[in-house]
């Protein structure tokens, strides 16, 4: 496995497969990588002959009160997953290396990111799309795979390459969970064991949605306000947003048909969480992509889309 921090190196790299006919794929994280980032990389290498994973902090998208500079970070560990993982390339630039100077250019997709998480986190996405279109710039990668645990990510870059006509095609990959539901998150290692415990609440909350939604609830509001509850059991536990909207555009939804999405935004203590589920309802019935447990807490299969 090559391991590279210049961009001028992971250009020459990346050319030099696309030159030899490699379908180049990319797996951008900011490390300290767990199954959920793994399982990225498996869809990448199912996708692509030539895989690159980016381990940057990117400072762009936080903001002046949030936890860059106590975000979690372990480059060794992260070096060994993903040799195991048989991963091609590993980019892990400095800060100085990727921002030399402060950028005067950055990306903006406007709408997409005025609510949800934009609504606590306003300058986050435009982070987020800037960084990614830099290393879309320097990896030229042909797939790049997102997890859908970060549902407003996946749907701000996908409308960027789209609006950009950037030649990647944009991957959504399942979430995936510890083996009680725990959406798995880098951030996950703030929590102390009762907040642990007490996060749980917000699976459990979205599992309830999507049992309600299987027993014929189509009220919208109904089901968000489902999930509002549940979340005001647990006293730990403090509710920044519960929505459904409509899975692809994100414009809220009144009744749920089609591809819904359940998100919700908490924070417990200090740690701000996310997850989401997709429920999906049609003529043939409600199906819901909850995720699934870890592969090597179940050895489930990737992908899964669970009838209910
Ligand atoms: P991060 O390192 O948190 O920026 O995440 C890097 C990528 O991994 C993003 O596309 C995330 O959506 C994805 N990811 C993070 N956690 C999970 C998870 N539990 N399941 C699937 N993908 C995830």
């Amino acid at each position: 496995m090559l391991h590279v921090d210049r961009i001028a190196d992971l250009r020459a790299t990346c050319d030099r497969a696309r030159a030899s006919g490699l379908r180049v794929g990319v797996v951008p994280t900011m490390g300290y990588l767990h199954d959920g980032h793994r399982s990225l990389m498996r869809a990448a290498h199912a996708a692509s002959d030539f895989v690159v994973v980016t381990i940057f902090v990117n400072p762009l998208q936080f903001g002046a009160h949030e936890d860059l500079d106590t975000y979690p970070r372990d480059l060794a560990g992260d070096l060994a997953q993903c040799a195991a993982e048989g991963v091609d390339c590993v980019f892990s630039p400095s800060v100085a290396e990727m921002y030399p100077r402060s950028p005067l250019t950055t990306v903006h997709v406007s709408e997409l990111t005025a609510d949800l998480c934009g609504a606590a986190r306003p300058t986050h996405f435009d982070g987020v799309t800037t960084v990614v279109a830099k290393l879309f710039a320097i990896v030229g990668p042909c797939a790049a795979f997102f997890g859908r645990k970060d549902a407003q990510q996946l749907a701000v870059v996908t409308r960027m390459a789209d609006d950009l006509n950037l030649p990647v095609e944009v991957v959504g990959c399942p979430i995936v969970r510890e083996a009680d539901g725990l959406a798995m998150s880098s951030r996950n290692a703030y929590l102390s064991p009762p907040d642990r415990e007490a996060a749980l609440v917000l699976s459990r909350a979205l599992r309830g949605a999507v049992d309600a939604v299987v027993r014929g609830e189509r009220d919208a509001r109904r089901v968000a306000q489902l999930v509002r509850e549940v979340v005001a059991t647990e006293p730990r536990v403090e509710l920044e947003y519960a929505e459904v909207r409509d899975a692809h555009e994100l414009t809220p939804m009144v009744t749920v048909d089609g591809s819904a999405l359940i998100a919700v935004a908490a924070r417990v203590g200090e740690t701000r969480l996310i997850d989401n589920v997709v429920v999906r309802v049609d003529d043939s019935g409600v199906t819901a992509d909850v995720g699934m447990a870890s592969a090597a807490e179940s050895g489930a299969a990737l992908g899964s889309t669970t009838p209910v």
